[in-house]
């Protein structure tokens, strides 16, 4: 219940604004919340007195039961001048179909933005049952309070059993704010997603350095809640037949709950060339090329294939690649049609990053390396001299084409 301190309210009605289902008065003197209220917390963040405070009690297995549907956050960027689904939303959604089939429930997206919001119809080609379109002028471009705020709201109201986020910047910053003010658990950059006998989430990822595989459910709370990195699921093709139901979702936000002020709005792209994330073909450097030319020997490879370079962490850590390039476990997860991985042993913090990959080629000298369990096509031998002839080879072929 939420509680209010009389001592300390001093009647200032920054809740009652800040309140987005309306279930807040200030009267006579003190703040008093009514039946209307969901428990969201908005108020408790924003009152500067600190006179407001929500106590619970843990959920019981009923109580728990109640809470249905598969919902993924989906997230928007600014394109062409239009808020359009992330990449990664799609890749959720195919997942969270799954996840919901096995449930027998209902698969939900839910977009927050301003007037420019547009393509969410496409959700439902993959996988929603229903969209939920949180419209608001405020929520143009993303700030932390703006949309906790509302998509909490969201949640509050709509308890769904599941909530899944992209393991985004943007995501990474608001899964465990919306885990905090709804105190739910959170299982960060998951790598596989399940359900139990018991209707549990399970939520696999990698722990203790990546030496283990931890598989977390959340039993005393929901929504459960998790961040998956793009390109750990592949999206499944659209079905265009899918009927597309898209719900607008009235929106309360005030100004005053917003305490950051965008000051210019994102502009894709610019400065380092085709993201990882996006590329269709990379080609990975390990610690072999850090000797003799190696890495220019590499670039070169990418260059030819019209794909992007990217390293191991060592080669990072090394000052020889940006991180932004670095693919693994506290790097990029990356998913593109072919990966080249020159000079690298194949641990599995870069394994993880790696795996969705449809054609791995590894060129190791080390006929032991672990990258070849994981390679569809191995050449042991030594990368100075099988890159040049690579690229000679690749060169005629493309003149001949
Ligand atoms: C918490 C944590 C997070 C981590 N996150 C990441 C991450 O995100 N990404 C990541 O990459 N690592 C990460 N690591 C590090 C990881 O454990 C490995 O140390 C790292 O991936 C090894 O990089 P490498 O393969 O380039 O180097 P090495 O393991 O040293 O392998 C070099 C390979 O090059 C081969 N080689 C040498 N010379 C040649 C040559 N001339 N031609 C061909 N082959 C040659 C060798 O046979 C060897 O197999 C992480 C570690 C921890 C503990």
């Amino acid at each position: 219940m939420l509680k209010i301190d009389d001592q300390k309210c001093n009647a200032c009605g920054l809740c009652e604004k800040t309140c987005p289902f309306g279930a807040i008065a200030v009267d006579e003197g003190l703040a008093r919340s009514d039946e209307n209220c969901t428990l969201c917390g908005a108020c408790v963040n924003v009152c500067p007195q600190g006179a407001m405070a929500i106590e619970r009690k843990q959920a019981s297995p009923e109580e728990l039961a109640q809470y249905e549907g598969v919902y993924v956050w989906a997230e928007c960027d600014l394109n062409d001048g239009k808020l359009s689904p992330k990449r990664v939303v799609y890749e959720l959604l195919s997942q969270g179909r799954l996840l919901a089939d096995k449930l027998g429930q209902e698969l939900v997206a839910v977009a927050l933005g301003d007037g420019r919001l547009a393509g969410l119809e496409s959700l439902c080609e993959y996988g929603a049952d229903r969209v939920l379109r949180c419209e608001h002028e405020l929520l143009g471009a993303y700030s932390t309070d703006g949309f906790t705020n509302v998509l909490s709201a969201v949640i509050a109201g709509n308890k769904p059993s599941v909530l899944l986020y992209g393991a985004t910047p943007n995501g990474r910053d608001l899964a465990p704010r919306i885990a905090a003010r709804l105190r739910l658990g959170l299982t960060a950059d998951c790598t596989g997603l399940n359900i139990d006998e018991q209707g549990q989430l399970v939520q696999t990822r990698p722990a203790f350095g990546g030496n283990i595989m931890a598989s977390i459910i959340a039993p005393y709370s929901r929504p459960q809640t998790a961040t998956v990195r793009p390109n750990v699921f592949t999206a499944a093709g659209p079905d265009p037949l899918r009927p597309k139901v898209v719900v607008d979702v009235a929106v309360t936000l005030n100004k005053a709950a917003v305490r950051t002020k965008v000051v210019e709005e994102t502009v894709l792209g610019g400065g380092e060339g085709e993201s990882l994330e996006s590329a269709t073909v990379i080609v990975a450097a390990g610690l072999g090329c850090r000797q003799g030319g190696g890495l220019a020997l590499a670039g070169e490879l990418a260059k030819v294939l019209g794909g992007v370079l990217a390293a191991s962490r060592p080669m990072v850590e090394a000052g020889l690649m940006p991180v932004t390039r670095q693919v693994g476990q506290s790097g990029t997860t990356v998913g593109p049609e072919l990966y080249i991985a020159v000079g690298v042993s194949g641990a599995i913090q870069h394994l993880v990053g790696m795996s969705s990959a449809k054609t791995v080629v590894a060129i190791n000298k080390d006929p032991e390396a672990p990258i070849f369990k994981v390679a569809d096509l191995g050449i042991v031998g030594d990368a100075q001299e099988i890159i040049p002839k690579l690229i000679e080879d690749i060169q005629r072929q493309q003149a001949d084409a």
